[in-house]
Formats: C-alpha cells, structure tokens, sequence
C-alpha cells in the first residue's frame, strides 16, 4: 500500500526541524558554480546517514539513489550560489565574503534532501527507482545539466520522468504554480568589439568611430527584432553593456558591447543569430569599423511536458489543496533544467516562498533575499508526493 498524503504529511512535520538546519547550514556556506565541494560533502554525509546509495559522477554534484529496478524517475536540485555579498543580517547569514545563496538554492539542496529521507522511509512501498539529481552550477552557461547528463545521469536506470522546482518570491508559502508548454526561455550572450581608428574629436573625417557604430546597433537591434518575428512569439534582446573611450576630445580606436537574447522558438532562434550576426558587420563596415560577433549559446526553452503537468496538477491538488496549485505566465529566464526536459518528460514548477500577503516581495539573486523557510514543507510535499504517485 502506498502511503496516504496524510502519512507523506506527517513525514514531512516530523523530519521539518532537520530540514531547516541542513537549509541553514548550506545558507551559511554558499559556494559558486561548479566549486560546489564542500556542499556536495554535505549532501553525500546526509546520504550516508540516512542508508541512501548515492554516486558522484561529476567533480562536483551527486545522485542519490533509492529502491531498485528500471522503473525510475528523478527528483532534481541545483546547489550553486551566486557572486552576491549577502545583505540579510541573518543569524545564518553566509560565511563565505562576496558568496550568497540568493537565488534559492540552498531551500532546493535541503527540500531535496528532506524528500529523500521520506522515500528512503518509504523504500518498501516505491515500485522502482527514485534519483535525487544534486546537480551543480546552474547560475553559470554551459550548466551542470548538461555536464551530468554527458556524465549518465540519465542512464541506467533511464528515469521516465524528472520533476524539478523553484522558489517563486512572489507567490504565498503553501502555494506553487506550474504551466503547461514553454515555460521559460532559451538565453544566449551577446557580445560585440568595435575595431576602429582613434583620432581628434574635432576632426571625426581623419579616424572611424567605433562608438557612433554602438549607437546605431542599439537602435538598429530592437527594429530588427521586431520586424523580424512574428508579434505572438516572444522574445527580448537587451543590450546591457557598452564600453569605449575615456576623453571629451579623443575618438577611441575600440568600443565593446554586451547583451543577451531570450527567445522560446528554436527556429526563430537561431534566425536571430544570423541577423545578428550578419547586420552587425555589415552596419559597422558603413562606418568602416570592423565588427566581431560573438553569440554563446546557452541553456534551451524549457518546455514542461503538458500530459505530465496534467498528472502533477492532479497530485498536486490532492496533496496541497486545490486552492494552493496555481498556474504562471511564462518567464524570460533561463533554467538549465530545460536540458533534462529536452530529454524527458517533465515538470518544473515555482514554489511560493512569500511568508504573507502584505510581506515585501525581495527578488532572485538580490542581497536581501529571505524566503519563508516554511515553504520547504509544501516543497517536500509536492516532490514526495508526485515521486510516490507516479512510479
Ligand atoms: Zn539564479
Ligand atoms: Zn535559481
């Protein structure tokens, strides 16, 4: 028999406490992308405590495992933090100078951890296998997604589904949010460098501006972009950084740009890429100017399977209360989740972390982020749940 909401509930109130000190003790200790060592020493000490196999396939990051069988499916957190230097006072508040988990993490590692403990307890009951993916650096392209999945983090067993989720600073503890079909977008770097021939200001005929090319990049981008894709397909080119000259009466000979572009259509996508690519050069050669574009791709849309998000919603409503499971609009953040996606069906969703509705909404990756701890209940809940209900 499996074991009623009400048992996954009390599960989740008894090992709570333990929770919130392992959520604590990752706070305290935030490292970034891809230097995760001390946290995956955490994770695997937890692991070990608990009976729970586990394997490390990359440097950095593990795989819990529990029950036996081809029948699988994977429960994923991400465990890196952010160069941010925390703004919090907490007592809590991160160890290490200039480091912060603002973006969540450490409730994701600890939500992950806590659910494993629950289904190790519930080991006889699983009819297959559960991976808990402890995957690193997703703050940083090209991801750890896709360095675990090269690694076989989705083989052996393969999983069926993969269910993943996020702290939502907008929305109410006790409440989540999922959406059908792309849910967050494909972002790319933008990067351009300006070679032109420095001269007097007051002579602009005797050298190449660089910096009269960036002016019109900046503009000539956001008409491109709009003349270029059809109005119900979204996406966003930002141009974020422009750097070149230091005097009021020199030209410089360089001039530097950054940006990024989001998009959800692949095609539309790397259409994009051309023109960007192509028009750059080509309005920097009117201004004879010699123009490198560099597009670094990153992390694909993140679409969320809409069979499967039909079956978490039902789960979902069962285990925290129809009036608690909402739906969201799609964002133009990126997520390297979407690499697990690609590959399986599966289901990313927001957890509200808001600890009242008139409590000041504090953003991702902001120094005074503090999200409502309590929320790692419903996160617990939601994982558990959905793994016990769908394998
Ligand atoms: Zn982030
Ligand atoms: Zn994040």
């Amino acid at each position: 028999m499996k074991p009623s909401v009400i048992e996954i509930r009390n599960q989740v109130e008894e090992i709570y406490q333990q929770v919130v000190d392992f959520r604590r003790k990752i706070h305290q200790n935030p490292e970034l992308s891809n230097k995760e060592f001390a946290t995956t020493e955490f994770i695997i000490s937890i692991l070990k405590e608990n009976n729970i196999e586990y394997k490390r396939i990359t440097e950095t990051g593990a795989v819990g495992i529990i029950g036996n069988g081809d029948n699988c499916i994977a429960l994923r957190a991400d465990i890196d933090a952010l160069p941010i230097k925390e703004e919090t006072g907490l007592p809590f508040a991160s160890q290490n100078p200039g480091i912060m988990h603002a973006c969540g993490h450490d409730f994701h590692t600890a939500i992950l951890l806590g659910s494993a403990i629950i289904l190790k307890k519930f080991e006889e009951h699983l009819n297959g296998t559960i991976k808990l993916i402890f995957q690193p650096s997703e703050e940083l392209i090209p991801g750890g997604a896709l360095k675990m999945i090269k690694a076989g983090v989705l083989d052996n067993p393969r999983p069926k589904y993969v269910f993943g989720q996020h702290i939502y600073p907008e929305l109410n503890t006790g409440e989540i949010a999922v959406s059908a079909g792309p849910v967050m977008a494909a972002a790319d770097e933008l990067y351009w460098n300006l070679y032109g021939k420095g001269s007097h200001a007051a002579q602009p005929h005797m050298g190449n501006d660089p910096l009269i090319v960036a002016a019109h990049l900046i503009i000539h981008l956001q008409a491109m972009l709009n003349k270029n894709k059809n109005p119900f397909s979204p996406a966003v080119l930002s141009v974020t950084s422009v750097i070149g000259g230091k005097a009021t009466n020199i030209f410089p000979e360089f001039a530097s740009m950054q940006g990024t572009l989001r998009t959800f259509d692949e095609s539309l996508r790397s259409k994009l890429h051309k023109l960007i690519e192509n028009n750059s050069r080509q309005i920097a050669s009117l201004f004879d100017v010699k123009c490198d574009v560099e597009v670094r791709k990153g992390f694909p849309a993140l679409i969320n399977n809409s069979e499967l998000v039909e079956k978490f919603k039902d789960i979902a409503n069962q285990a925290l209360g129809v009036n608690n499971v909402h739906s969201f609009e799609p964002k133009m953040w990126a997520e390297d989740f979407a690499y697990f996606a690609r590959e399986i069906p599966s289901v990313f969703w927001f957890l509200g972390v808001k600890q009242s509705v008139d409590s000041e909404v504090v953003p991702l990756h902001n120094s005074k982020l503090n999200p409502d701890e309590q929320a790692m209940k419903t996160g617990m809940l939601a994982m558990v749940s959905a793994a016990m209900e769908l394998l």
